[in-house]
Parts: C-alpha cells; structure tokens; sequence
C-alpha cells in the first residue's frame, strides 16, 4: 500500500538547481523508499569527516529524535505533533515550530510521516492495547457521503516509518498501530540508526550544494513544500486549495499537460521503480467524411448542427444510414465515442418527417443508459422544425403506472430495456397495437452485451417480438444495431434478431486522439529478495491515480470486484486527506452496484458535468453510460477477458484529446502472464459471442410465453426453430383445432417465471445508525444481496461505503436489516477460517444423479444432477495486515441448490499424483479451469475454485474433498449451461488435453489452464497435475518422459482430497452414448 501521502522527496543533490522541475516533482506520490544501504552509509559516514556542518543542523535532530525513540517505546502514546513538540521544546528549551519539522521531513521524506490523519483512526492504540476486540462503541462521526463533513477532525501526526517492524511491514505506512515495546538497548539502536540518517542526508545536501548557495536556505525554501495542510481548514476556508499557492493547484482540464509530458514527469519521480514494463502508442486518426445520398433535409441539418455541432458525417455513418434508407438491417461494430447514436436518431428524424404517425424503440441494457439517450434525442427533435411536438418517453420498470398508458397511446419514440419487452409489452401486445403497426425502425445498442445465457434469453424475446409485430401486419421494421468492436459482428446480429441478412459496418470513419497504452507492474518489494512478492497493485494504482489527477486529468479507475472498489476509494481518502489535498479528494467518487439510485444518478450527473476529476468503480460503468469526457482509464488487475481490457480502455479519450490506459497488474498468474505477454492483450481475437437457441429449458420457457402472447402452430418454428413442435407438444397445451396454448401451471402470467438476467435475489438492507448524525438517522446505505450479506454483513465486521468505513453494530437475519454507525477505523474485517479448522465452509455437493454418460474412447462417465451449494460463515478475523482479533460468528449456513455436471478423477492417477507428491486439490483445480477456457459458454459455470491458504498450509486438514472436476448453474440464473457441458463433455476435455499439453508455458498460463474468473486467482495451479487427470479420464496413455524426473514437495502436496464416491441416481438412469 502506498506511504501516506508523503510530498515527495526533493532531493538534496538536485536543490543545487532549485528549478521548476523540483516543484513540479512536488506533487507527492507513493515512495516506500529502500533504507539507505550499508554501504553507502558508510561512505557518507567517511565524507563526513571532511564536511563541516552548520550549527544551524546540529540543535533539532538530536532531541527530536530522542524523544520519537522513546515514544516509539511505549505502547498507548500517539506520537502527535503537540505530544512531540512540547517534550522536544522541554529539551531544546526553545520552541518547536512546523517548518523546523518540514526540513527534517525534506532531508528524509521516506522515513518521516508528517501529516494529517482523521482523529478517530488513532484509536486504534487504545483498543489494541487491551488484549481484546476492537471497541466497536467508537464515536460515530457525524455523516455520510460527503467527506468534508465527515472527516472534519484531523490530528497532526509525527512519526519515523523505520525499524522496529519485521521486513514484511515495509508497506504499512497507514498502520497507526503502536510498535511493540523496546528494551532500552534496542531504543538506544533506534535512535543511533536515525542519528546517522539524518547525518548521511545532511552530508548529501552539503555536498550537492554549489559554494554560490546557502544549504541551510536551500532546505528552508524545499521545506516549505512540506508542511502539511489541516485538511479540516481547507475545507472550510479553501475549497479549491488555493492557498499553497500555484504549484497546489489542480491545471484546468483544457490547461493541463499532454499525457506524454505526463509519463515522463512520473518516469522523473522518486517513487517510479520501472512499474512501466510496456508502451504502445496509437497515433491520432483523422476523421474521414462523406457526403449522404440522398441528403438530409434542411431541418434535419440544422437540428444536428444546433444541438451536437454537427456540420458533417462520418463514412461509418453514412454507409449504415445509407443502408437503412435502402431498406437493409444493419450492424455497426466501431470504436467507443465514434458517433453511433446519430445512426439511430437520423433514420427516426427521417421516418417522422415522412409521416407523422411514425414510432420508433430503441432498446439498451441498462436504465442508465436510456435515460442518457432519450436526453440526446429530446434535443435533436426540440432543434428540428417540424418535429418539436414529437414527444418520446422512457419505458421501464421506474416508469409509474399512471404513465404508461399515455406512453403507449400517444408516444412516437420508446427507450426501453429487453427485460421491459419480455414482461410488460410482449403479454400486452394488445395495448400497443398502435406503436407496434406504426413501428418503422428497432435500435439495441451495445450488442456485445447480449451473449451467453442473458444473449440467450434476449434473442427468443426478440423472436416473440417479430413473431408479434408480423401478426399485427407490419413486417417492414428496420433493425439497426451498434456494439463494441466484436469479433463477428454481423454473425451475432443475425443470430440476435434472428435475420438472415445484414449490412456489417465496421471501417471506423470517427477521428481519435492519441492514445498511450501501459502495463505496469508493481515493483519487488524488495529486489535482492523475490519471495516478498511485489508491492500491492492497489497501493501503486491509487498512486498513479493521485498523479495524474494532480495534473488535471480526469481519471476512471476499474476494479474486479466491489470490495477492492472500496478499499481502493478508501486508500485515496486517506491518501488525499493526509496530502491536505481535499480539493481533489472532494472531486473522487466511487460507484458500483449496491448503491440507490439517488446516488448513482448524482454520480453521473457530476462525472457528466466535468465536475468529478476521478471515479473508482466496478464494471458496471464499463457500459457506455456517457459520463462525459475522460482522459486516462486505470484497470486495477486484468479484468474478467480480453474484450472487457479492451472495453474498459476504450473509456478514455475523445476525439481531438490524447488518451491514456494503464493495466496495473496483480500479483496473480494470470496478470504477470500478460505482463510477460503483452502482444496477447493487444493482438489477440477475442472470443466469438456465443449464444444458445436449442437449449431445451430456455427455448421452452420462451414457447409458454410466446403461446400467451398469441397461440402457437407448428408453423411458428420459422421463429423458434426446429425443435419447437416437439417442446410444444410435450409442454403446452393443444386444443381441437391444433392450436397450442400456456400451459395453465404458468398463468396468468407466464413471463414472470422467467427472469432474463436469473433470479433477483433477497437484499439485506444497510442502515446508518450513527446516533449524533443529523441525517444519519435510518439513513439506508445500500443494499446487499444474500449472497453477500454472509460475508460482508456480521456484528462487528467493517463495512465499507464511498471509502468511509462504518462498523456493523446488529445484523437481523429474519428481517434483513443491518445496522452500522460510521466509524473512521483503520482496520478491515474479513470472513476466515480459525487455524486448525475448516470453519469457512464452502462446499458443492452432489445429492442425486439424474443422466449419466459415456465419455468417448474411455471407460470413465460424466454424471449431472442436483447439487447444493452450500456456505456458511463461522469465524472473523480484524486485520490490518497482521490479525488483530478473531471473533465467533453467528450467521445462519446459506444454502442453494442448483443443478451440475461432474467427472471423477479415476483411482489410478490418483494414486500416481500421491506417489509423486503432486498436490492433487492443485491439479483438480487446474483441469477444471482448462475445461472451463474451452467451453463456449464456461463464462456461466461456475466451478469450486481452490483456496491457497487451505491447500497449502501444513497442518492435516480434517475435511476432505471427492477427487472430482465440478462444474455447476450459477444458483438463481437458470441456466441450463451446465447441461450443455455435460452434452458435449467429451469434445471439451479433447480439447482441453489438447490445449494443456501443446501449450508452451512451463507452469500454466492464461492459453491453457489459468481461468479468467477463478476466484482465488489461479494460485492454486498445477499444469502437470491438470495433465495427469485429463489424460486418465480420456484414456490417453501418459507419457512416461512426463513424470519420470518429477517429484513434489510432500510438504506442499499435502492432500486434501479423497477418491470420490458414486452419487445416488434416480430410479432408472441409463447410460446416454458419447456424443459422436
Ligand atoms: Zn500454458
Ligand atoms: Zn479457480
């Protein structure tokens, strides 16, 4: 984690040329600093004798120092600035002031912390020194979401960063926590190593200064750049920061400097440790324009110059609303930012002008998003004469029910989302005759999000829709769609919409400013030792966030999941705030789901307008909400694939401006594996989209629907395809004349059993209960669905909101209500297991087998059947880096039952792996995750990822796991997926095998058996292992070259797997054949 926010070092040998260059390296970034080494003291120690130090160095340092040593020695005492000054004032007998304080911090900026910190994170000595849980009965501090108000009460600290803490500890600078107690002799040491730093530090500045300068104003003047800023007073009397004067100032975004310049100042800081281990750039492109045939009409150009500025077209945009016109489908597959909208608007504009009565839908994944839209298109249509009266609405489910009647009778354009046509306009048909026989033109953006099982579901809705719009008579919609670059864009259209042909526009005729792409990889802790591993990606991307927002550009950072999202937002508040910097800190925000609405829409609302300069989120703002202009994108860890990195780095730039995207990479396999190969992250295809029309459970459900909407005939499989007769009459009703109708189970409502996006899950509300909080009161944080709320929400655990942290006083499990109170602690808590037990149980269990078959050229099985997922949490531990406290829990077990698809490991290679001491749970783990990468749809299975705590530790573990690969339905999805893994499991593991063992790498890699989504990060991983087991279960004989020389560690193989037993079958399972 990065230091707290330390101004960086101004380094003695540069102040000889006290320049611009220095100030502009003033703006503080992360620099845990390497301590000096031996040798180097030494030969300062040696120069020393020839340098003559001023008098003025010789009074502060040594008094000072005296009394930070015995501080560190006690155990309860905050070494506070007042604290510290008036013993050091005791000793000198003179006073002490801040800018004394500031040389000091100047000559040795890594080992000296001198800021500000919020008051109540101190009391984290008290409670630790008690020997017990922390004190949970903190004083709430006042409020929430905004932080000038919540952090108001800040305490100047003084503190050395050396010493006294293991070698593990060097990233802890936010640990506040007291240092264990000295002996005399060991403070004694303290103080001497401290002595001689400083001593070496003066040396250096001695030295580096031309005989023209005075040292002693040379460090006045680097002084003044470090002394820190109450960040209680700034926000209430500067909250710009102005009163540092020009170098504090965030440049206005018009103003600021190029991102080259930018890469090159932070290539100069003292903090850069060659992180950037890669850079490509991607020159500007011009934009290429055509002209439109036939022409828009007079009004039509004036609207788009009026309210976008618009004077000309780009080709991709005339060859799609060229297309249109001539009565094709079209696909539009281009860049992020390159003007897809106006492909749907202009068309709609041209229907409308040619008749009045026209309508249009324009359909997008998200609420977000078509809120956005339908804005753009209110002002195109207020700007054009002729068409200020048409009047356009969003339709979805915040749409209240008074309105939707006047929106179905008189509306000409809807914005809606596929889930709103699958449960309220499809069974209503009969209310939207009007807008369904008028309809000229269908738009659904973003493309790219609909695959897999969600794509799926969309594209039957999508059947039922034209099966709907053609029995009204009107079979001449136009059908326009735009999506991210994809690999088959027209292909995945088609399959969508279900349409046989479609024009695919994808040269991109959209000009596009420069862009720099980085990886950058956290430097070693410590570069003599690799096994410290590196330093933490979260502390170097929040770092790097701070660098560049101080240069006045605007930032996104991405983060894989919600919890890093807040300990990211945390680490910038507490970075930020001890900088003094509240001007930036109060233009950050984080967002992801689980917030309200309220809060999203005001997120939004202020990125859009220019007024936040950084946003920390989780994918959900991947989609192209449009926040406005951003300038850099931080990806904190490889995201889940290849085409989300290249989602999440189309977010920066625009246009005329140049861009920046950085990968800060995690420790974990799959990352380094890109940053050892990173032509892979730019060169490589992504995956084809995939979508699954004959899964009999999904098509089913979408035949009861659609036989509510109007009754089904055999005939109807031109939509539904080949298997519709077959499900229709195995799972409707026929009547005399053949019609076939819902089967009367799913009435009246037969769309409500079937839920898009799976199952919205049961939330446990979060409620600030903060007593002296004036709206804290009740205030609902967010909510958390259950599967969460097990991990995140337990009595005493921290709770983490827009980087505030908040302790969680009372969970109710029947109501679903947790109470927290707003606490500034310095801990965070997290669900563990206690040593010597399994406590954190996370099992999938097969129950019963229901289908069985044969696995091709072997005489091993694949089973599916019934599963429980089962979870239950028994045991926190609060940390800060090191465990403070466990504490028992006492949440009630979770349990899900889904279906799965599952193979046993065969007994031989079992054995075999034991004999040679290869960790089988690795090499489970590994085997799955390569069947998973060659499955098309293995993005909606899930599989039991391996934890490495549990697998490597030492002791015997009492719970042992069937030797077993399991893949299982996501509960509450509906997914059928895993069924169709079990159709095709024999030409999966084929290709699996294939895949591990052809792949060149030495230990696994992100080409054969490191899976993007693997929830522990593919730690736990075993090529060989992986191997081993997929050839057995093929009955591929093993090579013996394979194994020959290959022998483990027995103390890291330690077993937690047993062979597997047969799972009970229902009565009358036979054994299918292998698919041919
Ligand atoms: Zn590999
Ligand atoms: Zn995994």
């Amino acid at each position: 984690m990065s230091s707290a926010g330390q101004a960086s070092k101004v380094p003695p040998r540069k102040r000889a040329k006290s320049t611009k260059k220095d100030k502009e390296d003033a703006t503080g970034e992360p620099a845990p600093k390497k301590p000096r080494t031996a040798s180097k003291r030494k030969k300062t120690d040696a120069a020393k004798q020839q340098v003559v130090w001023p008098e003025y160095f010789n009074d502060v340092s040594d008094a000072l120092n005296t009394v930070l040593a015995f501080c560190s020695s006690r155990k309860h005492l905050a070494t506070t600035f007042p604290v510290v000054r008036s013993s050091v004032e005791a000793l000198l007998k003179q006073p002490l002031d801040l800018s004394k304080v500031a040389e000091l911090k100047a000559l040795l900026p890594d080992t000296i912390k001198f800021g500000y910190t919020p008051r109540d994170q101190l009391l984290i000595h008290a409670s630790s020194s008690r020997e017990k849980s922390p004190d949970f009965s903190l004083s709430p501090s006042s409020s929430r979401l905004n932080p000038s108000e919540a952090e108001e009460d800040h305490v100047l600290i003084l503190d050395f960063l050396d010493a006294t803490r293991g070698k593990k500890a060097t990233h802890t600078q936010h640990t506040l926590a007291p240092p264990p107690s000295l002996s005399p002799e060991a403070v004694k040491k303290l103080i001497e190593k401290r002595n001689e730093r400083f001593a070496a530090a003066v040396d250096e500045l001695l030295q580096a200064t031309p005989p023209s300068e005075d040292p002693v104003l040379l460090l006045q003047a680097a002084a003044r750049e470090h002394i820190p800023v109450n960040p209680s007073a700034t926000a209430k009397t500067a909250p710009d920061g102005k009163r540092k004067g020009k170098d504090r100032e965030v440049p206005r975004w018009e103003d600021r400097p190029s991102i080259d310049a930018i890469i090159t100042e932070i290539e100069h800081e003292e903090w850069y440790k060659n992180q950037i281990v890669e850079r490509r750039v991607f020159d500007a492109r011009q934009g290429q324009i055509a002209p439109l045939d036939p022409p828009l009409s007079d009004p039509i150009q004036h609207a788009l110059k009026a309210s976008r500025g618009i004077t000309d077209l780009y080709t991709h945009q005339v060859s799609a609303i060229g297309a249109l016109a001539k009565g094709r489908d079209v696909i539009v597959s281009t860049s992020t930012a390159s003007g897809k909208s106006v492909i749907y608007q202009v068309p709609i504009l041209r229907y409308l002008e040619e008749d009045g009565a026209a309508t249009a839908l324009l359909i997008y994944p998200t609420k977000a998003l078509a809120q956005d839209q339908k804005l753009a298109l209110e002002k195109l249509l207020g700007a054009c004469s002729g068409l200020e009266h048409v009047t356009i609405a969003t339709y979805d489910g915040d749409t209240p029910q008074e309105a939707r009647r006047a929106i179905r009778d008189t509306v000409s354009v809807v914005f809606t989302n596929f889930d709103m046509l699958h449960t309220s306009i499809l069974p209503h048909e009969d209310l939207w005759r009007r807008f369904l026989k008028n309809l000229k033109i269908v738009a659904v953006d973003e493309l790219h999000y609909y695959s897999a099982l969600f794509g799926s579901h969309v594209a039957l809705v999508m059947r039922r829709f034209r099966r709907v719009c053609a029995a009204v008579g009107n079979r001449r919609i136009r059908f326009v769609s735009c999506s991210a670059t994809i690999s088959k864009p027209g292909e995945h259209m088609r399959a969508i919409f279900g349409l046989d042909d479609v024009e695919e526009i994808t040269e991109d005729g959209a000009p596009s400013g420069r862009k720099d792409f980085l990886i950058w990889n956290p430097p070693p802790m410590d570069e003599v030792d690799p096994s410290l591993g590196r330093h933490s990606s979260l502390g170097e991307a929040t770092g790097l966030m701070r660098a560049l927002m101080k240069r006045g550009v605007r930032v996104i950072m991405f983060c894989k999941i919600r919890k890093t999202c807040e300990l990211a937002m945390k680490t910038l508040r507490q970075d930020l705030s001890a900088e003094g910097r509240m001007d930036i800190l109060n233009k950050v925000m984080s967002y992801r789901g689980g917030y309200s609405q309220e809060d999203r829409r005001k997120i939004e609302r202020d990125a859009f307008s220019g007024h936040l300069l950084g946003i920390v989120a989780t994918n959900a703002l991947e989609l192209g909400v449009d926040i406005g202009v951003l300038d850099a994108v931080i990806m904190l860890g490889f995201p889940i694939s290849i085409a989300s990195f290249r989602q999440q780095a189309g977010r920066a730039g625009r246009r005329a401006r140049d861009a920046l995207a950085v990968l800060v990479a995690d420790s974990l396999p799959i990352d380094q594996h890109y940053v050892a190969h990173p032509d892979e992250l730019f060169e490589k295809g992504v995956k084809d989209l995939v979508l699954d029309l004959e899964s009999k459970p999904i098509l089913e459900a979408h035949l009861q629907c659609a036989a509510h909407e109007m009754p089904l005939r055999g005939e109807d499989e031109v939509w539904f395809g080949r298997l519709t007769r077959e499900l229709c009459e195995a799972k409707l009703r026929r009547d005399q004349e053949g019609w076939y109708h819902v089967h009367p189970k799913y009435l009246p409502f037969p769309a409500k059993h079937v839920s898009l996006r799976g199952v919205e899950e049961e939330r446990y509300v979060v409620v600030d209960v903060s007593r002296d909080g004036r709206e804290g009161r009740g205030h609902v944080v967010e909510e958390v669905e259950v599967s969460r709320a097990l991990f995140e929400l337990y009595e005493g655990g921290v709770f983490i909101h827009q980087g505030l942290t908040f302790v969680v006083q009372e969970v109710s499990h029947d109501s679903k209500v947790a109470k927290v109170i707003r606490s500034d602690v310095n801990w965070i808590t997290e669900p563990r297991q206690p040593a010597g037990a399994d406590a954190l149980l996370r099992n999938i269990d097969a129950v019963q087998t229901y289908r069985i078959r044969e696995i091709r050229g072997s005489d091993q099985r694949a089973y599916f059947g019934r599963k429980f997922l089962f979870v239950q949490v028994l045991n926190a531990a609060y940390r800060n880096k090191k465990i403070l406290d466990a504490v028992d829990l006492d949440t009630p077990p979770w349990q899900r039952e889904t279906t799965g698809a599952w193979i046993d490991v065969p007994k031989p290679v079992l054995e075999l792996m034991q004999d040679r001491s290869i960790n089988v749970a690795a090499a489970i783990h590994s085997a799955t995750h390569a069947f998973l990468n060659r499955f098309a749809m293995g993005a909606d299975l899930r599989t039991e990822c391996k934890v490495p705590e549990k697998e490597y530790k030492v002791s015997e573990s009492a719970r042992k796991r069937p030797a077993r690969l399991v893949f299982y339905d996501i509960p509450g999805k509906g997914g059928a997926v895993a069924a169709k893994a079990f159709d095709h499991v024999s030409d999966v593991l084929r290709d699996a095998e294939a895949a591990v063992d052809s792949c060149e790498c030495e230990e696994g890699c992100a080409a054969c058996e490191y899976f993007p989504s693997c929830k522990e990060g593919n730690v736990v991983s075993s090529k060989l292992g992986a191997l081993l087991i997929l050839k057995s279960i093929l009955k591929i004989p093993i090579d013996a070259d394979l194994i020959s020389d290959h022998y483990g560690d027995p103390d890291e193989a330690h077993q937690t797997i047993v062979e597997a037993s047969q799972v009970r079958a229902v009565d009358g399972v036979e054994v299918e054949g292998a698919t041919p």
